[in-house]
């Protein structure tokens, strides 16, 4: 079994053998780890690239740096990339500067978290979490499950 995961940096699309151990994995193109243990930032350059062209489900928190509540979530955020990762991908859009995407995804409150999974939304969170509640709500989707 393998996986096709883009490349964070250049969006070039790499096969992923289970095999492999993720923390190695480069990008064929750019040389970039695949894996580094951060949520990676999405443009509306980006987004459609990492979300649906993506074997990995991922997980975006729709954020903007004047939301205090945004900046308090962050860390559990940053922690949970590298706890969860090479399961899911963790990215962040900031709503200031990619307000189209968040009109495309209807956010109405930040911090949103949304899950894609093949470029779909199968969930949705609105408000800050803790990193127990960040955990239980990712188990709750059962997005792991099969993957
Ligand atoms: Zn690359």
């Amino acid at each position: 079994m393998s996986r096709i995961i883009p490349c964070p940096n250049c969006g070039q699309l790499n096969r992923l053998d289970e095999r492999q151990k993720a923390g190695d994995a480069r990008c064929a193109k750019c040389k970039s780890a695949l894996f580094t243990a951060r949520p990676i930032a999405l443009t509306s350059q980006t987004f459609g690239q990492q979300t649906k062209s993506n074997d990995l489900p991922v997980l975006v928190d729709f954020w903007a740096s004047w939301c205090g509540p945004c900046r308090a979530m962050a860390p559990v955020f940053e922690a949970a990339a590298a706890e969860f990762e090479p399961a899911l991908r963790f990215a962040k859009v900031d709503t200031e500067a990619e307000q189209n995407l968040a009109g495309l995804h209807r956010i109405q409150a930040i911090p949103t978290l949304v899950l894609f999974k093949g470029g779909k939304e199968v969930a949705r969170h609105s408000g800050a979490i803790s990193a127990g509640q960040l955990r239980q709500w990712i188990a709750q989707t059962g997005v792991l499950r099969n993957s």
